[in-house]
């Protein structure tokens, strides 16, 4: 009885003693949060093509300052499409197209000129992904905006793709680097024009800055499509290979949750907001008719997806879902 006793009582003891124990060293081994995330950088097959989305960062906005609205909906389209109706966070990605000929950048962030420290990151998981950025032979711009352009030219002023000629419109080139049109533009804006003129500064210098006509044609399996509305010359493009179809699409949606649902919702970047509604509506149309898979600057990473029609004016968004392997059927 005395031996029963004594076991139960040291059984006891030894539990309280060992749970003692555990929290004094699970205090021990107290780690430190961390707040990077991995490098982001998704790959996809293309028919011969590879293409890599390369993510630049994120940025969280108030999205009451950030949208724009005209027909009284935007409260009721918060509640329904977001997480929190609150905050939204915008991704910012450029995309690497290998053609197994070329080596393609589409966008290249904002190389630190705008957005904080949240951003900036492209050259760093363009890097991760295999590459280097003398390797690439073009950069296509679908717009001037820092978000795009800025990663050409580190901030003391040298070119990045030090190899690559860098094109865009000649609408979109001429209005950036237009001394007159900066000169009217408003306090906000005139920062967009500053650094279009930096970064642009290196290629001109050296005869790489190459703007392109609507009618002129880059190469085998792209397509230049203009969008005007967001800014003048905005464009998107188009790459098939083997029958598959990808269109990026530049500033065409920045919050995929509220504006796929509701297209008539703009954004305070677009330069004409009645032009760029139409221009999404249009596009949007003209993508899930064809069924033509899509990616954009600012569509939440990894960034593509198909779109379906949802109701009477809208469309749904169908992201690809994470794979190890960069298939895409
Ligand atoms: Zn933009």
């Amino acid at each position: 009885m005395y031996k029963r006793q004594f076991i139960r009582l040291f059984g006891r003891s030894a539990i309280a003693f060992g749970a003692m124990l555990a929290t004094k060293m699970k205090a021990q081994a107290e780690a430190p949060y961390r707040y990077d995330q991995s490098p982001a950088f998704y790959r996809i097959k293309l028919g011969d093509f590879e293409v890599t989305a390369i993510h630049d960062g994120s940025l969280q906005f108030d999205p009451r300052q950030l949208l724009r609205d005209e027909t009284g909906e935007l409260s009721s389209a918060l509640n329904e499409t977001l997480v929190d109706p609150r905050v939204v966070t915008i991704s910012v990605s450029g995309f690497l197209v290998n053609t197994g000929k070329q080596l393609i950048l589409v966008d290249a962030g904002t190389g630190g000129w705008w957005g904080g420290p949240t951003l900036g990151k492209l050259l760093v998981n363009l890097r991760a992904a295999g590459y280097k950025p003398e390797e690439v032979d073009t950069v296509l711009l679908t717009h001037l905006h820092p978000d795009h352009v800025g990663g050409i030219t580190t901030l003391s002023g040298a070119s990045v793709f030090s190899n690559a000629d860098v094109r865009m419109s000649q609408i979109e080139s001429d209005f950036w680097l237009s001394a007159k049109v900066a000169a009217k533009a408003t306090e906000n804006e005139r920062g967009f024009f500053k650094i279009a003129r930096a970064v642009s500064a290196p290629y001109l210098a050296s005869g790489r800055w190459r703007p392109f006509a609507p009618s002129d044609r880059l190469s085998d399996g792209i397509e230049v499509v203009p969008l005007p509305g967001h800014t003048p010359g905005q464009v998107g493009y188009e790459f098939t290979s083997v029958g598959q179809r990808l269109f990026i699409m530049g500033d065409v949606v920045h919050v995929a949750e509220v504006q796929f649902k509701h297209p008539e919702i703009g954004v305070a970047f677009d330069g004409d907001q009645k032009t760029a509604v139409g221009q999404r509506e249009r596009l949007l149309k003209r993508l899930v008719a064809q069924n033509i898979l899509l990616a954009g600057p600012h569509l939440p990473f990894p960034t593509f997806g198909r779109i379906r029609k949802d109701g009477d004016r809208g469309y749904a968004w169908v992201p690809v879902s994470y794979a190890d392997t960069p298939f895409f059927k």
